[in-house]
This record gives structure tokens, C-alpha cells and sequence, in this order.
């Protein structure tokens, strides 16, 4: 009952359209890659998921993970189609070419991150930690250890998994009790337990590399005492060749809500030989390489799972016969109307899409601005780009995960009660959906990470790569008379954010629970701003394209722009509101009232 076709046109229409695709191709390196490239790529891309990933997704929700003796097995097919999916190279896509990857810009892959997200989003989580741990290896790890561990990363014959949470440890990494004894060779023995490790263990390739935080003897307490090390499950001869096991095992796996596909691990370290990346006590910086990372493709996670949500909600809304129209029958010769007449029903189908296109948009231009700030050759320009992106990170990740959540939501809700049936598929991605904006940092994290971490950074200097854009833009359109109905309202929103921001900023200096209190809501506000100024570029372009061949496509992106404008962005308001209303409602309730 649930379908998905690759969302081609407008993955192209963002990267080519909205976002200058010249811009990736002015990269040094990146000379290559035309848009025509990208096209290909991801027709490709979506094709592989659509037919071998896809059909694997409720049947890896049934069946689940299963653990036996130490040993976890993925449910039926996985092997093969992860198999499948390293022959095609779709691992290789943004490793550097030294260590045998294709040195795609990683906007490319994030698309296809999407892509994998919709066909099978527990699927996506091996291969997706194996990328990230790549990144801080690359960034952390000596060369010989490069050498030794990265080609085989890349090619996907091995996978990554990241270490931090322990019983005792979750938000609070601080806490963390894993131990790290120094050797005389330079190596480290590792002992302790790790719990929730995604892909901790599984059976789809021959070795896993964890990226593990401990602590060496005598380390400082806290955050700075804090180590990274790369432990590999089989240990690693200087050749490459795979040796003795480690000391690596699994204790056992989580039955879980969702993503039952996706082993959830506790791995014990019993004495396993692991190797330092970066300095001694400062594995939060290094680590922080794969966080980033894994926070954007959790966004995309959302992303992914929303837009397969939507088409299953649009098409179920196309067939189900139920009641008729209020302007009066629609379908004669039927015995109902669809429910696609119903307003209600376009109200939920319209929220999915505005969300899901306008969240592509941000994506799209986080991703851009990521390779910037990796490939530019301008010292400035790649500083510029790394604040934008060290600044929308938080709400990549935060806003489009409940996005995610709320979009497979109201997809169950299309779907009536046949939603809440199992068989149906919907309810599974209900499920699916809900981790997202747990792990990686809780989405309430992410908030705090925004107002508290990058807003005040540098005197604001971050918020500068968003705050001039919007301003420049709403001034380049203000007499455009065409889109004064999408200028009006977001520049009343954006005035909201800039007045909560300053009074934040004000009053966070004097308590900050303040800022706390409000970071929630604030998160939310600078995202509903962000996509209202994507939307109104859409709709700038959907305007200009209004009688061309692709006429039903640029129209639905200026009316699903004023569906946004109209029904969404008001949110502000309250939002607004709320921010301003200050801590004490809730820092003064009394504890035992609880
Ligand atoms: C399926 C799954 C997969 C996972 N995969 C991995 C993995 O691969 N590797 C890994 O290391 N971990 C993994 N995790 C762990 C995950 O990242 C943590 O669960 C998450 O970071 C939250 O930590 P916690 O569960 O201990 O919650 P807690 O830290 O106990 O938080 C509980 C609540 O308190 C709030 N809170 C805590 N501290 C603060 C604060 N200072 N200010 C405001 N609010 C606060 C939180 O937002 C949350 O709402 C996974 C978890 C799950 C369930």
C-alpha cells in the first residue's frame, strides 16, 4: 500500500535550479561534475533503491534483527542487497580517491542519503555510520592508519559504528566511564560497555570499525578528559589483512519501536587493542567531525522518510472512495468521491508537501555550503561556508526530524484506520520516524546547541550567513509586485526572529534558563523563517516558468508556496509568543506539583 518513486525533478530542480549548480562546479576538483552528471547519478541512485531496497522494507520491519550467541543477523535479503549495493559503488561516492572513493562533491551523496532514507530507511543506517566514521578518520587518523583502514571503509567491505553512549552516559558524555590503557607500542587497550550502538554488530561485512570515546589513566574529569580511539571488531595487520578477533563482542541487541532492521548493539571492549585519532583528551573535537555529519544525515533521515510518506498518502487519497465533495459530486459514476477532494484531507497532503519540498530546499543549501567549506579556494569563503553550516546543522537535524515524525503522521492519518494496520505500511513509518529525533543528539539538545553554542559565537558571526541572505533578498524583492504576498508575510516573520534573538541574546546574559526555556521554540522559529525565504525563491522561480512545458510543475511550486505562506508561517506568531513569554511559568512551578 505504500509507494515510492524517486523525487528526480525536484531533487534537480533545488541542486540545479534553486541553488546555482556552477557554484559546486567552480570547486577545484569538481570541474566535472555537470549537472547532466548529477542527473544521471541519481536516476541511477533512485532506481537501485526504488527496486533493491524498497521491496526490503517491511519485510525487514517484520522479521527484525535477530541475535544468536554473540552473532547478529540482518533480516532476509539484507546481505544481498548490501552486497548489491557495494558492487554498484554506491559507498565509494564521496571517499576521497586516494583510498579508492569517487571524490563526488557530498551534496551528491546526501541526495542519495535521501533516496535511501524513503526506500529503506534502516537499511541506510549501515552503510551511513560507515561515512561518517570515514570523515573523522580522514581528518583525525595518522597515515598509516588511513592506509591501513580507509579503502577497505570506503569500498563498504568494512563498516563504522560510533561508540559514546553507556548506561550511566547519554547527553551527558561527560560521564562516560570506558577506559583506555596506554601500551609500548603507542596503542591503547580498551575496556568497557557501549550500549545503543547502531550497527554495533551485524552480518553484512567482514569487519567493523568502531570509533570509540574513553578515557585514558588520569585524564581530567568530564568533557575534557575524553579520548577518541578507532577499534576495529577483528584486528587489522599493517598490510591490511584481517588478523585475530579484538576484544570486541556484542552483549546483545534492543528491541526497539522502529527501525527493526537496524541492529541497536551493546558491544562490550574487553582489552581490545585501539588506536588514538587526535590528541589525548580531545576525542570531542574529533568526534564531533562524525557527529556533524551523522546530525545532517539524521536530518536527511526525516527528509527521506517524510517524502515516502507523502507519495503513499497522495496515492491512497487518489483511490479511497469516501463521502463526497462539499461543492457537490465530483466522480458520478462512483459510489464516492476520493477523499483527495476532501479539504481536510488537501490540508494534510499540502502540510507534507510544503514541509518536505521546503526542507529539500534547506538541505540542499546546507549541503551546497558543506563542500564549499571543504573544496573552496578561498580561506574566507570556506570560513564563511563552515558558519553556515556550523549554524544550520542543529536545525537540519532537529526541525526536519520532527518534520519527519509529524509528516509520517499525518500520512497514517490520510490513510484512516487503515493507517494504524500493520500490513498497510503506514504505521511503520510512524515508527521509523520517532528515533530520528532521539539519537544523535535529542532534538531538545539541538536547540540548546543553536541558542547556546552557535548563536553567540564569534559576536554572532554565524548568524550573519543567515540573517544577510533573507535581509538582501527581501530588499531585492520588496517592490516586485508579483511576490508581495510571499515578501509581506516573511518579512514579518523574519522581524520576529530578529527581535527573539536579540532579546534572547539580552537576556540570556542575565539567567540562562532563559535561553532554555525559550530554545525549543526558537529553533523552530528560525526554521519556519529559513524555509519561508527558500519558498519564496521557489516561488520567484516558479513564477518566471509559469507557461513553459513544465507548467503543472512550476505551478504546483507557487501554490504550494502560498499554502506555506498562508497556512503554515503564521506559526511564527505563536511561536513568538511563546519565546517572549519568558522561563518563570516554568522554572517556578514547584517540583513536588509534578
Ligand atoms: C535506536 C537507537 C540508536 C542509537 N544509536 C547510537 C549510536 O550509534 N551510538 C551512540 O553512541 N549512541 C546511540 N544512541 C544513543 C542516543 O544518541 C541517546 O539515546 C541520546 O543521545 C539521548 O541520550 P539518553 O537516551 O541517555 O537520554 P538522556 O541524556 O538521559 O536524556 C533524557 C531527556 O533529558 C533531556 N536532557 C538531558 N540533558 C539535558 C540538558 N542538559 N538540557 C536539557 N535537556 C536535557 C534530553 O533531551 C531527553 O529529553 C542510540 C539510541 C537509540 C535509541
Amino acid at each position: 500500500m505504500t509507494s515510492y518513486t524517486t523525487p528526480l525533478r525536484d531533487l534537480l530542480f533545488v541542486y540545479s535550479e534553486l541553488l546555482n549548480p556552477a557554484v559546486i562546479q567552480a570547486l577545484p576538483g569538481y570541474e566535472e561534475v555537470t549537472p547532466e552528471l548529477v542527473e544521471s547519478i541519481l536516476a541511477e541512485a533512485g532506481k537501485f533503491c526504488e527496486e533493491q531496497l524498497f521491496p526490503l522494507n517491511r519485510s525487514g520491519d517484520e522479521e527484525g534483527c535477530r541475535f544468536e550467541q554473540g552473532r547478529v543477523f540482518t533480516p532476509e535479503g539484507f546481505k544481498a542487497a548490501y552486497a548489491a549495493f557495494t558492487e554498484a559503488g554506491w559507498t565509494t561516492l564521496q571517499g576521497h580517491p586516494e583510498y579508492g572513493g569517487q571524490g563526488l562533491p557530498k551534496y551528491i551523496n546526501i541526495m542519495l542519503e535521501e533516496i535511501i532514507s524513503s526506500a529503506n530507511f534502516s537499511f541506510g543506517l549501515y552503510p551511513g555510520l560507515t561515512g561518517g566514521a570515514c570523515s573523522a578518520i580522514n581528518g583525525y587518523a595518522s597515515e598509516e592508519l588511513k592506509r591501513r583502514f580507509l579503502p577497505k571503509m570506503v569500498a563498504g567491505e568494512w563498516s563504522g559504528a560510533m561508540c559514546l553512549t553507556e548506561p550511566q552516559c547519554g547527553t551527558d558524555l561527560g560521564l562516560l566511564r570506558t577506559k583506555a590503557e596506554p601500551q609500548q607500542d603507542g596503542s591503547y587497550l580498551l575496556s568497557g560497555s557501549k550500549m545503543f550502538i547502531t550497527a554495533g554488530e551485524h552480518d553484512l561485512t567482514e569487519n567493523i570499525i568502531h570509533l570509540v570515546l574513553a578515557r585514558t589513566p588520569g585524564a581530567p574529569k568530564g568533557i575534557k578528559g575524553i579520548s577518541l580511539f578507532l577499534v576495529p571488531k577483528i584486528s587489522v595487520r599493517d598490510d591490511g589483512k584481517l588478523a585475530a578477533p579484538n576484544g570486541v563482542s556484542c552483549g546483545s541487541i534492543e528491541q526497539k519501536m522502529g527501525i527493526h532492521a537496524s541492529s541497536t548493539c551493546v558491544i562490550n571492549f574487553d582489552a581490545a587493542q585501539g588506536y588514538l585519532l587526535g590528541e589525548l583528551n580531545q576525542g570531542m573535537e574529533a568526534m564531533f567531525v562524525m557527529m556533524n555529519n551523522e546530525r545532517l544525515a539524521v536530518g536527511i533521515q526525516g527528509l527521506g522518510i517524510g517524502e515516502v510518506a507523502y507519495q503513499s498518502a497522495v496515492a491512497y487519497a487518489r483511490e479511497r472512495l469516501q463521502g463526497r465533495s462539499l461543492s457537490g459530486t465530483k466522480h458520478p459514476d462512483k459510489p464516492a468521491d476520493p477523499i483527495l477532494v476532501h479539504p481536510d484531507v488537501r490540508r494534510m497532503l499540502l502540510t507534507m508537501r510544503a514541509y518536505g519540498e521546503g526542507n529539500r530546499a534547506l538541505v540542499g543549501w546546507v549541503a551546497r555550503e558543506l563542500d564549499r567549506s571543504l573544496r573552496h579556494p578561498d580561506p574566507r569563503s570556506r570560513r564563511d561556508a563552515a558558519d553556515c553550516v556550523a549554524l544550520m546543522t542543529p536545525i537540519v537535524k532537529a526541525f526536519i526530524t520532527d518534520c519527519g515524525f509529524e509528516l509520517a503522521n499525518l500520512g497514517m492519518q490520510v490513510f484512516g484506520g487503515h493507517g494504524y494496520i500493520r500490513e498497510n505500511g503506514m504505521e511503520q513509518y510512524v515508527r521509523d520516524a520517532r528515533i530520528a529525533q532521539i539519537y544523535e543528539g535529542t532534538n531538545g539538545i539541538q536547540a540548546l546547541d543553536l541558542i547556546g553554542r552557535k548563536l553567540p559565537v564569534h559576536t554572532g558571526r554565524y548568524l550573519r550567513h543567515f540573517f544577510h541572505p533573507v535581509k538582501a533578498y527581501l530588499e531585492e524583492k520588496e517592490n516586485d509586485a508579483g511576490l508581495l504576498v510571499f515578501v509581506l508575510p516573511l518579512a514579518k516573520a523574519f522581524g520576529r526572529l530578529q527581535q527573539a534573538t536579540a532579546w534572547l541574546a539580552q537576556k540570556g546574559m542575565e539567567n540562562p534558563e532563559e535561553m532554555g526555556a525559550a530554545a525549543t521554540e526558537y529553533l523552530r522559529l528560525f526554521a519556519l523563517v529559513a524555509l519561508g525565504y527558500l519558498w519564496l525563491r521557489m516561488a520567484d522561480l516558479g513564477i518566471r516558468n509559469q507557461d513553459g512545458d513544465e507548467a503543472v510543475f512550476y505551478r504546483a511550486k507557487v501554490d504550494t508556496a502560498r499554502f506555506y505562506f498562508e497556512r503554515i508561517l503564521p506559526q511564527t506568531g505563536a511561536l513568538f509568543a511563546s519565546i517572549m513569554s519568558g522561563s518563570s511559568t516554568m522554572m517556578q512551578f514547584n517540583d513536588e506539583a509534578f
